[in-house]
């Protein structure tokens, strides 16, 4: 029989576990859009936003999810037969891609494949070659959700840097914000996106983007941007509706505030730490299985691993089956193997946001149960060693 009933637990990347605090402030009916509460909300998130992101710049919300800030940032930058370089690490590189050649840029791809990261060399040369400035934006994840590669972000910085370029560097947070360590100005980053559901623990459909004053700047040489896309007056609106070119996203703006207060009462760096805690424990547990089996870690180098999602290679159709197991028998939902071939041969844990200690050691529990039910070969330990890395936090 199985021993599901009781609180579902869903480990995917995104949307990710809602904190009790943020499902309460939705718990109303919809207020009064005019005036009052409202927005004086509103005027406390925006600089609530800009904390997390670590940037002094500008930031706009969209009533959208992740694939509609795609469009939003490039749409703010770059105009019809343009060229954009995207250094792709796997689904979502790809996906951004596809989405800016649907806009009719001029795409160029430059794949590191589903188990590696950026590399900044790489992108210095493509840069340095690129001397008639054809490139106008880099686009990068800073996790690819797919894989969870990890690529460093502050080196591709140095690395446009190094090559002289001009281009305005993108990058997508939509996976890691609020869980992998990101610091917008220090790592001088134009634009950022991000989107409400992974580790900012509200629901879907919200959308973020954060931009600098070169950002800017492009964005006023360009004459034609389409209307709803347009930051302009969201980022600096005469009257409350061109916050979001129309009504607010109500109950989301609740759900962001209470979202927030839990942030910056925590504090980001506490934020981090927590994130990498917990990780560690859970690649604790991966390469103790792995010393029986076929399970291993899709990123070899921790130091290119997401602290915010963990792609893992079992085989077969074994991903599958043992996501299955996991939901119907224990109440516990992995994430699938987007992307991957074949997708069965892969599950992601997603561990972003409102995540402890207890939910991750019962997430690798109920995995380690899995794995004995369904006679997957794999090593023993896993919890003692998961178990060892918390023991461990200080
Ligand atoms: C989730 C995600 C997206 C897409 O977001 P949606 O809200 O599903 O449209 C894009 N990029 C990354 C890195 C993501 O993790």
């Amino acid at each position: 029989m199985p021993v599901a009933n009781g609180r579902s637990y869903l480990a995917i990347p995104g949307p990710s576990v809602t904190p009790e605090a943020v499902i309460r402030a939705m718990s109303r009916a919809s207020p009064n859009i005019y005036t009052g509460e409202l927005h004086e909300i509103t005027d406390t998130i925006i600089p609530d936003l800009k904390y997390v992101a670590g940037t002094a710049g500008d930031v706009a919300i969209y009533i959208t999810n992740g694939h509609g800030m795609w469009e939003a940032a490039l749409t703010n930058v770059t105009k019809r037969g343009d060229t954009v370089l995207v250094l792709s690490c796997g689904r979502f590189g790809m996906g951004w891609s596809a989405a800016a050649a649907s806009l009719g840029l001029d795409v160029q791809i430059e794949d590191f494949g589903q188990e590696a990261v950026v590399n900044p060399e790489r992108t210095r040369e493509i840069l340095a070659a690129d001397t008639e400035g054809k490139i106008k934006a880099v686009l990068v994840c800073q996790v690819d959700t797919s894989t969870s590669a990890k690529s460093d972000v502050a080196a591709i910085r140095k690395a446009i840097d190094a090559a002289g370029h001009k281009a305005l560097f993108l990058v997508d947070c939509i996976a890691s914000l609020g869980c992998d360590r990101f610091e917008m100005d220090n790592w001088g980053v134009d634009i950022m996106i991000s989107a409400s559901q992974k580790g900012l623990m509200a629901p879907a459909g919200v959308g973020l983007i954060w931009l600098n004053e070169k950002a800017k700047a492009v964005r006023l040489g360009l004459t034609e941007v389409s209307p709803y896309w347009d930051w302009t007056l969201r980022i600096n609106p005469a009257e409350f509706y061109q916050y979001f070119d129309g009504t607010a996203p109500t109950h989301h703006l609740y759900a962001l505030r209470a979202a927030l207060d839990l942030i910056k009462a925590e504090g980001m760096e506490a934020i981090w730490d927590r994130h990498e805690t917990l990780v560690n424990a859970i690649w604790a547990a991966v390469e103790a299985w792995g010393q029986g089996g076929a399970m291993k870690l899709n990123m070899k180098n921790p130091n290119e691993r997401s602290h915010a999602v963990t792609s893992i290679f079992l085989g077969g159709e074994d991903g599958d089956r043992l996501r299955d197991w996991c939901e119907k028998m224990c109440g516990v939902t992995l994430g699938i193997g987007l992307g991957r071939t074949p997708p069965s041969a892969y599950f992601r844990i997603g561990h972003m946001g409102h995540v402890n200690a207890h939910g991750i050691l019962g997430v690798l529990g109920v995995i380690d149960a899995g794995l004995k039910a369904l006679n997957i070969p794999h090593g023993e330990g896993a919890l003692a060693a998961a178990s060892t890395v918390i023991s461990k936090a200080r």
